[in-house]
């Protein structure tokens, strides 16, 4: 062939891709997986969709990404948005009367801190912050001196009691802090964003935590949790249609300090770090409640996190121990793979009460 006639062969084939695109943009859906990645809540955000039309598919996901910048700078504890004005009223000693969306995210927060006997609390936003936990740019070197922790402890009090009918007053000490909470809510909505969008088959996936809708293709998601504390993936599962995956480790955010490993989930009762679990995994159809039910399981600690798994009605756990021993619940057994095939044979499943 001529190289014009190469050139022209060339600019056919252009013209039929584009027809073929086209074809796959306004007609069937197409057989291929859309990805958007964004940095977003302090973590990347991958949102995979499957079977939609590509530039529908991008649309979506630029939205989904657009929410979290909003939701990221509406519910941060320390900024300008309605969560920083209600935590500046508490400090004021005023009563405010949060923005209707926080509002409804506080009720549903204060209903955790109640079924979790307060293991979950929001309103212990003074200690992370003492911690040094709440900023995500630096990372601190010593804990708090105790006298400290015990004050701010003593200057707050459980979300409930700081919630009545919509009001949030308290103690100035008190200060809010929903990040146990928040990247489920996130989640949770851009699904939700991508449902009302028409899209099918989908994972939001924020840092590992994610929810799912739909399959990919001919099969279901599949997707690997990261726990413990090298943060490798120790297993892998495939989620169902609806199904969130959510985890909450010691080393996502911490510190050793003198031999002792500190880290950003605090116990309320004590005002310092959980000890004896090292990661939790939950998997559940709601995102917020596996965010905030991951959380209070570590909290829990190795021996009542199964009574807890059950007062939360969540069946699908994997806890791993601080010395890398792991138990499952039996819902959640036979659908992992472990990475380390010892390691998946020396896992218990423990029962729930
Ligand atoms: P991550 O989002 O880092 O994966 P979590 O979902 O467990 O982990 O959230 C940890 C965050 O939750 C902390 O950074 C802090 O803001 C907040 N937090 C810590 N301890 C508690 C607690 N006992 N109850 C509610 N929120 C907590
Ligand atoms: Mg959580």
């Amino acid at each position: 062939m001529s190289r014009a006639g190469r050139q022209r062969a060339a600019r056919r084939l252009a013209v039929l891709c584009a027809a073929a695109l086209l074809l796959t943009a306004c007609g069937q859906p197409a057989e291929e997986e859309t990805r958007h990645r964004f940095t977003a809540m302090g973590t990347l955000v991958d949102v995979s969709i499957w079977g939609a039309q590509p530039l529908e598919a991008e649309a979506a996901a630029r939205e989904v990404e657009a929410l979290f910048v909003t939701l990221h700078a509406a519910w941060d504890p320390w900024g300008d948005g309605a969560l920083g004005t209600v935590n500046r009223a508490l400090a004021a000693g005023e009563a405010i009367r949060p923005d209707p969306d926080l509002g409804v995210l506080l009720d549903e927060a204060a209903a955790l801190t109640e079924t979790t006997g307060g293991l979950f609390d929001p309103a212990i936003g003074a200690l992370v912050r003492l911690w040094g936990f709440s900023d995500d740019e630096s990372r601190p070197v010593a804990p708090p001196p105790a006298g400290e922790i015990a004050a701010r402890l003593a200057a707050t009090a459980p979300l409930p009691e700081l919630l009545v009918d919509g009001v949030v007053q308290g103690p100035p000490g008190a200060q809010l802090d929903l990040g146990g909470f928040l990247k489920g809510v996130a989640v949770q909505r851009g699904i939700e964003l991508l449902q009302a969008r028409g899209i099918e088959h989908a994972i939001v996936n924020a840092g590992g935590d994610l929810r799912a809708i739909g399959r990919r293709g001919e099969r279901a998601w599949r997707i690997g949790i990261r726990a413990a504390r090298d943060n490798t993936i120790v297993a892998a599962l495939e989620v169902a249609d609806g199904e969130a995956v959510f985890t909450s480790g010691d080393y996502e955010r911490y510190f050793d300090y003198e031999g002792r490993h500190y880290h950003h989930i605090l116990d309320p009762r004590t005002g310092y770090p959980t000890r004896g679990i090292a990661s939790v995994t939950v998997v559940h159809g709601d995102a917020a409640l596996a965010d905030a039910g991951a959380t209070a399981l570590l909290v829990a600690g190795p021996e009542d996190w199964p009574r807890m798994a059950e007062t939360l009605g969540l069946d699908r756990v994997l806890v791993v121990f601080e010395d890398g021993a792991i138990e499952l619940t039996g819902a959640l057994e036979p659908r992992i793979w472990f990475t380390d095939e010892e390691q998946g044979r020396r896992a218990r499943v423990r029962p729930l009460p």
